[in-house]
This record gives structure tokens, C-alpha cells and sequence, in this order.
């Protein structure tokens, strides 16, 4: 891949909390997640660190703990990265459980990769995608919203939709494409994180501010399987190319970006009609239209990336499965097919409604990452859902940081100075030991491995 092809991306994941205590009342989440960060605490003297493979591991506002990769250029980095945040967070509940237990409570603890909890609150999965500054960016973001919108067919993660969600009031319970598509609430904004538009344009890149931004996506869902995150970052990159090469992809900006997400969920036919500026379009019309473009503009550009045919092959084949509302061939691979199969058997041996009680303890319990909980990690245990990456690689990326970017260098730095016992101050785009603040390194290109910075800093604090 030349330079120029390469991209950053990074994923952000907030986990819903919940502690299960049959003798007792539960604890709140907020009382969940003290337990949880307290060997964060300890080991990094604060609830917002950076570990050891470079991503970062915090407690934000709400009681969701949160974990953002590293940087990332390649989606196996990404995937990999991703999952050892889950790693990381089982390893923090197997532990929390222990001091739960010694303190005479007890229970048990669960965090959910999902994006809503029974109070009607919603929770995020945050992608970031570098961009080059000359790309105009606000036609970027135009071009992208039709996308984004009729994305969830591919990569929702599904969701038992409570009655009188969709329509709002009177519609019965239900299963939607996406976990987030209900709480969207404005399209492209520059507002907080907390107004939850589809793409948030704070102009914070993380890197040198005259060569670059950085996208932030918060419309899509957490999701589970290792094929859904591919086909999400793997189809949104492939977007995002054509964009910025100007290839023609036409007109289809949406009307009502908020109200074309839900229309766009909770129709398992991918058919509902959505008003553009021009004219209407389904999600499968949209969907049909960028594949076949990815397609002409691979064949011409050649592909970037040694799984750029294995993303446009999944693409194609979760759109045939949607037109021919056939999920066979994708129940073992996208998220909401596979949850969907899953719910489907419970309803059909149990005669259940989707309104039924049963129904919604499933669908939370498909999300579980607490070991040996989750309905979701039973099924890829058992080999029901196919996996991207190499055995071994999730666990690997626990303590290994990427390769190909900054937070290797970060890594390496963060090893350095635990090894010597000094007291650092991390962040995107910054190294810093506590005692020696004028020798602050900084990072502001993200495709930066080399360690001279690093070697030359601790050689001269000793
Ligand atoms: P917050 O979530 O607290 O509002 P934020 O959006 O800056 O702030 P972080 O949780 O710190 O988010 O996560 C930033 C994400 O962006 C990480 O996944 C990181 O890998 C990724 N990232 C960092 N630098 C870049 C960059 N230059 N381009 C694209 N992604 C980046
Ligand atoms: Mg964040
Ligand atoms: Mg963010």
C-alpha cells in the first residue's frame, strides 16, 4: 500500500454495566464500574489511562465504561485491537467479581456490547477515520450521510424493538436492523458527542491539524462478530475513497437523515421508501448502487488492501440476503442474522411474542462479554459464527500494540517507563514523563513507528 492509501482508524466502545445479585439488592452502575476501575486506579492512578497496547481504557459521564483502540491502519489491527479491549474489560470483571465477593456482597457482573439499556438510555460505538485536510470535507460528509443511513442492513447489530417505538406510540414489538437507529437525533453536527448526530464534525484530529481531520462516525452499533466489523470498516474505507477521488456516486442526499434511520431499521425487507432531494430510494437501492460502485472503482484503482475483495464479496452477499429475505447465508457471519436466528428458535420452541419478557433477558444476554454469559460468545465458541482473524490474534493485541502506527511508539514508551517505576502522562498525540515535562514527545503524525524520540528521552533521563 503506498502512504497515501494508508488510513487511521480507531473504534470506541461504551459498555452497559450490570451487576446480578440474587440475595441482594443490586449495586448501581455507578457502584459497578468504582468496582470495576479500581485496579485501573491503581495501576495508572486515574480512571482514564492508556495500556499497554496503546489504546486507551476510561470511565466517561454515566457510568459506561469505555474503551477507544489504538490507532489502527489495517482492519485486522483494528478487529484485534478491539477485541482485546473486551479482554481487558473480562479480566477487570473476573477481578471485580473477586472484591465484590470478599467485600460480602457478592453477584455477578455483566457489560453488554450493545448500545441501549432498559431505561431507555443509549450508549455509543464511535469510528474514527482519518481524513486529508484538502478533502473538502462538508461534501465528504453530504456524500457519506446516504451511506451511513442505509449502512445498518449490513452491520446492525439487531434489536427487539419495544411496542410503541416505530411507529412512535403505536407500533408492536418487533426486530429492528439497529441497536442506536432510535436515538439519533440530528444528522451532520458540530454539538456534543451527547446530542448523538450521525457524524460528528468537532474538529479535533488528533494529529497535525494542517494535514489532516478525523472523521467521527457515531451512528453505528456495537457490534460482535469479526465479518461485521470487516464489512463496516472495510465498505465505509472503500466509501470514504471514493469521496475523496472525487469517483462519481450521484445525488442521494436524504431529506429527513434522522427520520430515514429509523424508517431504515425496522424494516427487514430493506425496502421502505426514503425521500431524497431527489426523488426516493430503499436502503437496498442505496446499498445495490455504492457496491456496484466500490466494484467499477477497485476494478479501476486496483484493490488497496489484501481483503478489499472479501469485503466487497460480504457486502454483496448480505444485500442478496436482504433482497431475497433469505438470512441463510449470512447467519453465521453479520450480527443481526445471527441474533435474529438465535431469538427466531427461543420464539418458535417457546411460542413467543416478541413483546414477551423471555425475549428481551435474550436479547440483552446475546450482548454479555462476561465470561461464560454471553449467548453471542457461546455461538462463536461453538463455531456457529465465522471468524476474520488468525487464532490467537485478539489475545495477542492485549499487549501488543499496532505495527504500522503511533501507538506503537506509545507502547513502547508506556513499557519503557513502568519498567522504571516513573510516572507518565499519555495521550493521543503526546509522551511525557511527569518529572521531566520539558522533554514532552510529540507524536502529531499518526503513521509514525520510530522509536529515536523514545531511545533519545530515556537515555537522557537515565
Ligand atoms: P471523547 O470520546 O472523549 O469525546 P474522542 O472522540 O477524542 O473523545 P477517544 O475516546 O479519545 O475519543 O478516542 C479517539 C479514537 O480516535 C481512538 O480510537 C483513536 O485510535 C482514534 N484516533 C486517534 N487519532 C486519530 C487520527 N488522527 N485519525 C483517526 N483516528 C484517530
Ligand atoms: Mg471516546
Ligand atoms: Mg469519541
Amino acid at each position: 500500500m503506498t502512504p497515501e492509501a494508508r488510513r487511521i482508524m480507531g473504534l470506541e466502545t461504551e459498555y452497559g454495566v450490570q451487576h446480578w445479585n440474587p440475595a441482594a439488592r443490586p449495586l448501581s452502575a455507578e457502584e459497578v464500574v468504582r468496582y470495576l476501575f479500581r485496579p485501573v486506579l491503581e495501576w495508572g492512578r486515574s480512571s482514564n489511562v492508556f495500556v499497554s497496547n496503546g489504546s486507551r481504557l476510561y470511565l466517561d459521564v454515566g457510568s459506561h465504561p469505555e474503551y477507544a483502540t489504538a490507532e489502527c491502519s489495517t482492519l485486522d489491527e483494528l478487529i484485534a485491537s478491539d477485541a482485546a479491549g473486551d479482554r481487558i474489560l473480562q479480566d477487570l470483571i473476573g477481578r471485580a467479581e473477586a472484591a465484590l465477593a470478599a467485600d460480602g456482597i457478592g453477584g455477578s457482573l455483566h457489560l453488554y456490547r450493545n448500545n441501549a439499556d432498559s431505561s431507555g438510555s443509549s450508549y455509543g460505538s464511535h469510528e474514527n477515520y482519518l481524513l486529508r485536510r484538502r478533502t473538502e470535507y462538508r461534501r465528504l460528509t453530504e456524500a457519506l450521510v446516504p451511506f451511513l443511513v442505509s449502512r445498518q442492513i449490513l452491520v446492525g447489530a439487531g434489536r427487539v424493538v419495544p411496542a410503541g417505538t416505530w411507529p412512535e406510540g403505536t407500533g408492536e414489538a418487533h426486530f429492528a436492523f439497529s441497536q442506536r437507529a432510535d436515538f439519533v437525533q440530528e444528522g451532520v453536527s458540530s454539538s456534543t458527542t451527547r446530542s448523538r448526530p450521525i457524524i460528528n464534525t468537532r474538529d479535533e484530529p488528533h494529529a497535525d491539524a494542517s494535514l489532516y481531520r478525523r472523521l467521527h462516525v457515531i451512528v453505528g452499533d456495537t457490534n460482535l462478530s469479526e465479518p461485521t466489523h470487516l464489512l463496516r470498516f472495510g465498505a465505509t474505507d472503500l466509501m470514504l475513497r471514493m469521496i475523496e477521488a472525487g469517483f462519481p456516486l450521484g445525488d442521494h442526499r436524504v431529506t429527513h437523515p434522522t427520520l430515514a434511520v429509523r424508517q431504515v431499521s425496522h424494516d427487514l425487507t430493506g425496502t421502505a421508501r426514503i425521500a431524497l432531494r431527489e426523488g426516493e430510494a430503499s436502503a437496498l437501492d442505496l446499498q445495490s448502487h455504492y457496491l456496484e460502485a466500490a466494484h467499477r472503482f477497485v476494478d479501476a484503482e486496483g484493490a488497496h488492501h489484501e481483503r478489499v475483495a472479501e469485503v466487497l464479496d460480504l457486502w454483496g452477499t448480505v444485500l442478496d440476503a436482504v433482497r431475497s429475505q433469505d438470512f441463510g447465508p449470512i447467519e453465521d457471519t453479520i450480527d443481526w442474522a445471527v441474533k435474529l436466528r438465535l431469538l427466531e428458535r427461543f420464539r418458535e420452541r417457546d411460542g413467543l411474542d416478541w413483546s414477551a419478557p423471555r425475549i428481551a433477558q435474550l436479547d440483552l444476554a446475546f450482548h454479555d462479554i462476561a465470561p461464560g454469559q454471553g449467548l453471542f460468545a457461546m455461538l462463536r465458541e461453538r463455531g456457529a459464527v465465522r471468524r476474520v482473524l488468525p487464532e490467537g490474534a485478539a489475545a495477542a493485541a492485549v499487549d501488543a500494540a499496532p505495527t504500522t502506527t503511533r501507538a506503537a511508539v506509545r507502547a513502547e514508551f508506556i513499557a519503557r517507563a513502568r519498567e522504571r517505576g516513573m510516572d507518565y502522562a499519555v495521550d493521543w498525540t503526546t509522551l511525557k514523563l511527569v518529572d521531566h515535562p520539558l522533554h514532552t514527545i510529540s507524536l502529531k503524525d499518526p503513521f509514525d513507528t520510530a522509536l529515536d524520540a523514545v531511545d533519545a528521552l530515556f537515555a537522557r533521563v537515565g
